[in-house]
């Protein structure tokens, strides 16, 4: 289990990296730290695995608190971007490195290192060096490194994104496999939402260095709870609209929906749906955003539709062959809706045409 408390980085020259991180992550889960560039995440792994001194606050890793011990002493093992393997080492000796650091014996550290190889289909490769291996074997010697030490968590910090998108696809699957399999807490940085939402049992939204959501991948998708965790997850972004609000209705780019229960006049409120929950329809109606159709992109099973509206650019994902020609008039009819009201979820009940 890792607990920070109150984590504040604050580098030279002022920049807050960290702002009050509280956070507890459980023993066996697989936690996402997501968000923008330069949001905190790299800074927030490195100050767990120790390599970064926090200004304030304690980071306790199985209730010890370890935020004064050197990273050697926190039982923990960092897979970086870049993997970080020995070129003049070969693949036995760099899985094995860790150990021999600890100071096991030659023979045992090499049967413990040809057991993890094994685990990751490594075998063949013991004996090459990593200029002789390709992205995704690199990778892999990178986490069978990790393995072998067997730490109390791992921390990795975007150690797919090297991997072109194909091998990229196959490690993720792999990396979650193994992480069920060996149960070990597992901090993963990441500014690739998908590949949050695949791999984490929960996903923490950064910004500015806090946490803006914290919660499992289908709470973040459906109730994000700000404007700006809604902009940010899923592949294709929320439509976010403005709303103006009467006495008697809330109206969106077109359409009008009676005014939610708490909102009135003078409220500033975002009107928010996924594409996924719009449908088009080729005829007028009053909770339906009017537009014409002015871009169609090919998502292999589905079309992303975009409508232009007088207000507002509104997308819709729809089956292929159901996407209406460019240039064609149509509606787009909300199914499911978020309401925010100061950039912040109000409600997520959809509401019915007035
Ligand atoms: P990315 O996705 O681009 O790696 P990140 O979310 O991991 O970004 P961090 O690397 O943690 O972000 O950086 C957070 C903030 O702290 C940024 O504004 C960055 O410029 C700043 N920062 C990071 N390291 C240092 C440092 N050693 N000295 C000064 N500022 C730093």
């Amino acid at each position: 289990m890792i607990s920070l408390h109150d984590l504040t980085k604050i580098f030279h020259g002022g920049i807050r990296a960290l702002d009050g991180v509280d956070l507890t992550i459980a023993d066996g889960e697989f936690f996402a730290l997501l968000g923008p560039s330069g949001c905190g995440k790299t800074t927030l792994l490195r100050t767990i695995a120790g390599l970064e001194t926090p200004t304030g606050g304690t980071v306790r890793i199985d209730g010890r608190d370890v935020t004064a011990l050197p990273p050697g002493d926190r039982d923990v093992a960092m897979v970086f971007q870049d993997y970080a393997i020995f070129p003049h080492m070969d693949v036995t000796t760099n899985i094995a490195y860790p150990l021999r650091i600890k100071k096991v014996p030659r023979a045992q550290r090499t049967a413990k290192a040809a057991d993890v190889a094994a685990r990751l289909s490594l075998t063949e490769l013991l004996r090459r060096r990593p200029s002789e291996l390709s992205g995704g074997q690199q990778q892999r010697v990178a986490l069978a490194r990790a393995i072998a030490c067997h730490p109390a968590a791992f921390l990795f910090d975007e150690p797919l994104s090297n991997l072109d998108a194909r091998l990229r696809l196959e490690a993720r699957t792999f990396l979650k496999r193994l992480q069920r399999e060996l149960g070990v807490t597992t901090v993963f940085v990441t500014h690739d939402q998908a590949e949050a939402l695949a791999l984490a049992d929960r996903i923490a939204v950064m910004h500015q260095g806090r946490m803006i959501q914290i919660g499992a991948p289908a709470d973040i998708f459906h109730r994000p709870h700000t404007t700006f965790v809604a902009s940010f997850i899923g592949s294709t972004p929320m439509n976010l609209l403005p709303a103006d609000v009467t006495p008697t209705a809330l109206h969106v780019a077109g359409a009008t929906f009676p005014v939610p229960p708490g909102v009135t006049p003078g409220d500033h409120i975002t009107y928010g749906v996924r594409p996924e929950y719009m449908d088009l329809s080729p005829s007028p109606r009053p909770d339906a955003f009017p537009g014409t159709i002015s871009v169609l992109e090919n998502l292999g099973t589905h079309t992303l539709v975009t409508l232009e509206t007088p207000d507002a650019l509104i997308q819709a994902v729809v089956p292929k062959g159901d996407e209406p020609p460019i240039g064609t008039r149509a509606w787009a009819v909300p199914r499911r809706s978020l309401i925010y009201r100061d950039e912040t979820l109000h409600t997520t009940d959809h509401q019915q045409a007035v």
